[in-house]
């Protein structure tokens, strides 16, 4: 992708590490987009593509259909300029003005709630590249950053006169899209819609996330916003599942040791698990600080063989415990899914937040920079990025023999 360096394969003497189908990426991107209708799709890459690998994703989602990309921060977006993608990347959130010479020099599309933001971002546009893209903000309900409309729309209209700024969008967040009941998304999407009547020559119009495609699609206007569901999740369960989606991600581990207690042993601190019975467990090299929460100590279950094994005792930092005793076939250097899918069994992103008391946004985001990723594509190997090398490295996919 980024770099053509050999690199040697960490397999298989990785304690744990991520596999990111790309193809899943793509035919997700393919299905929202189709679902929007004609609008364009913004794919939402911050938090490192919700724990996926900011670059890599980027570039699939781009190559699939996707025309804008979304992030959280200047840094976010400066590292995908660094990762050679050249699409326009909006920053969602509200933006420093000390950052603006950055936002200009890594041509980012800033959301601007200030007229300071904005003459600082046309100065530096002024003295530089020439122009620079900024989209406007509503606060519709969210009640988190953006401006409400008696504010928003003369703000609008002196950034007009602006010489080298041109007010490219206007969008809003919604709040309750992923919930049964529409009436407050309905009631942001008019406020919506009243301010761009107001403000006619602002052309990029934008609120749906997945949600909101998904179970909204009236509401898709020049552009969708699409995060979790480029990676394969729903957004929560009271969202349709009328488009298809296909978790993009597998967390894998690998036994490293398999060993035997007697009854009354215990396992791990505070051995809050004892055998009941003669017992063989495993010990999996990856723990909380990998992004496998501690709340499933003695809970969570992984698959081995295509087989369940329950975690056994309380999650470390760097590894977890399952029991083996039902699994004989199970041996060290097994692999094992922690998250995803072996053979026909499943353990969905959405189980593991669903343990954990919480969703699979923060499963998915909390899975550790220093766990490698794999990037997939057609079931092989293209790509690695690791700890020590923050960008995806193609790997040449030796020919069979
Ligand atoms: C994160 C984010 C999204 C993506 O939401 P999903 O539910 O993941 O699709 C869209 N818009 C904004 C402003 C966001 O911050």
């Amino acid at each position: 992708m980024t770099s053509h360096r050999p690199v040697p394969s960490p397999w298989p003497t990785q304690p744990a590490w991520a596999e990111v189908d790309l193809d899943a990426i793509s035919q997700n991107v393919r299905s929202l987009k189709k679902a929007a209708g004609g609008a364009q799709l913004m794919a939402v890459v911050k938090a490192n593509a919700y724990g996926h690998g900011a670059v890599a994703v980027a570039a699939a989602a781009l190559q699939a259909g996707a025309g804008y990309l979304g992030v959280a921060s200047v840094d976010e977006g400066a590292q995908l300029r660094e990762g050679d993608i050249s699409a326009p990347i909006l920053l969602l959130g509200p933006t420093s003005v000390a950052d603006a010479e950055r936002v200009v020099a890594h041509q980012l599309t800033a959301t601007v709630n200030s007229r300071q933001l904005a003459l600082a971002l046309a100065r530096f546009a002024s003295e530089g590249s020439g122009r620079c893209l900024v989209h406007l903000k509503v606060d519709t309900g969210l009640h988190r950053s953006g401006l409400p409309p008696a504010e928003l729309i003369p703000l609008a209209e002196s950034l007009r006169q602006l010489p080298s700024l041109t007010v490219e969008g206007l969008f809003t967040h919604f709040a309750t899209a992923d919930e049964a009941d529409k009436e407050f998304t309905y009631r942001q999407y008019r406020v919506l819609l009243e301010v761009s009547s107001r403000l006619p020559w602002i052309p990029l119009r934008h609120a749906s996330n997945t949600a909101a495609v998904i179970d909204l699609p009236e509401m898709a206007l020049e552009m969708v916003r699409c995060g979790i569901g480029v990676y394969g999740c729903y957004p929560s369960r009271e969202v349709s599942r009328r488009v298809p989606l296909r978790p993009a991600l597998t967390l894998k581990s690998r036994l490293v040791r398999v060993s035997r207690l007697a009854p009354g042993e215990g396992v791990g601190y505070g051995l809050t698990w004892r055998a009941a019975r003669p017992s063989r467990v495993g010990l999996l090299p990856c723990g909380y600080a990998d992004g496998y929460p501690r709340l499933l100590s003695n809970c969570g279950r992984v698959l081995i063989g295509g087989h369940p094994a329950p975690v056994v005792g309380r999650v470390s930092m760097d590894s977890l415990v399952v029991d083996l005793t039902d699994l004989p076939g199970a041996e060290e250097g097994g692999e094992a899914v922690l998250i995803g899918r072996q053979g026909v069994e499943e353990i969905p992103a959405d189980e593991v937040a669903d343990a954990a008391g919480t969703i699979s946004y923060e499963i998915l985001t909390g899975i550790a920079p220093r766990l490698p990723r794999l990037y997939m594509r057609g079931g092989q190997v293209v790509a690695v990025q690791t700890l020590r090398d923050p960008f995806p490295v193609e790997v040449r996919v030796s020919a069979p023999h």
